[in-house]
């Protein structure tokens, strides 16, 4: 299903994990601001297994052209990019744990951006999603009067358990998680497809992660998407 939400300020922690993961969702909701988090360039021209599947010799070329496919991409969406300068984990030596200044990062975008619902990935697998969902969904809840809605991260959902998991976790934080049914209920078809084709045209706009992922590995990121609402419960254990 194709769900609307009203000027979403979409929370990406990489150059493609919005439009993998909300691409449709993107396509109905025109003026939409997508921010992704790792979107920054290492100073030394660091070169990475990843980057070079991706067909670039180092971050210096990568960098730049990842942006450029991101801005076409978001172009068709018709929603803008905001790209902060946070490091890739791929670029980085051990663990550096940003989440607070990721946090601060995120409550300025929020600041200068006009939206009216903010959406932040569930956080699975990588590390800088998980980094990205703890800081986003921290500054949402507490700073927020708005809904806070997590969409499950595209390639990464399909890992056995890890849905599960995250969802466990956030009772455990005593956050509930509901599924998100569309308030305006189903579109119609002809909106469905209209929304569907768009998506699929910006996805392949990120032709070099498409490489690295090979001709089958993306099949998710055209399935339907899924969304969850995030409050803080009020039930009394
Ligand atoms: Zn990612």
């Amino acid at each position: 299903m194709t769900q609307t939400v009203r000027r979403p300020l979409v929370i990406s922690p990489h150059l493609d994990d919005a439009v993998f993961s909300c691409g449709a969702l993107l396509a109905a909701s025109p003026g939409a601001i997508v921010c992704t988090i790792f979107a920054g360039t290492p100073r030394e021209p660091l070169s990475t297994d990843w980057d070079r599947q991706c067909g670039f010799d180092n971050a210096q070329e990568a960098m730049p052209a990842r942006h450029a496919e991101d801005i076409a991409a978001l172009q068709m969406l018709d929603a803008r990019a905001v790209h902060l300068t946070f490091l890739d984990s791929q670029y980085l030596h051990g663990n550096a744990d940003h989440t607070s200044d990721i946090a601060t990062a995120i409550r300025e975008v929020m600041r200068e951006n006009d939206h009216d619902s903010l959406l932040i990935p569930l956080g699975l697998f990588h590390s800088d999603h998980a980094l990205v969902h703890a800081a986003a969904r921290d500054t949402c809840l507490s700073d927020a009067p708005m809904a806070c809605i997590a969409y499950e991260d595209g390639l990464y959902r399909r890992m056995n358990g890890l849905v599960q998991m995250r969802l466990v976790d956030l009772a455990q934080r005593g956050i509930e998680a509901t599924p998100r049914v569309d308030p305006s209920g189903p579109p119609d078809s002809a909106r469905l497809q209209h929304c569907f084709e768009a998506k699929q045209r910006a996805v392949q706009c990120y032709a070099s992660q498409l490489r690295a992922f090979g001709p089958n590995g993306y099949d998710d990121v055209l399935a339907p998407e899924r969304f969850w609402t995030l409050r803080v419960s009020d039930r009394r254990a």
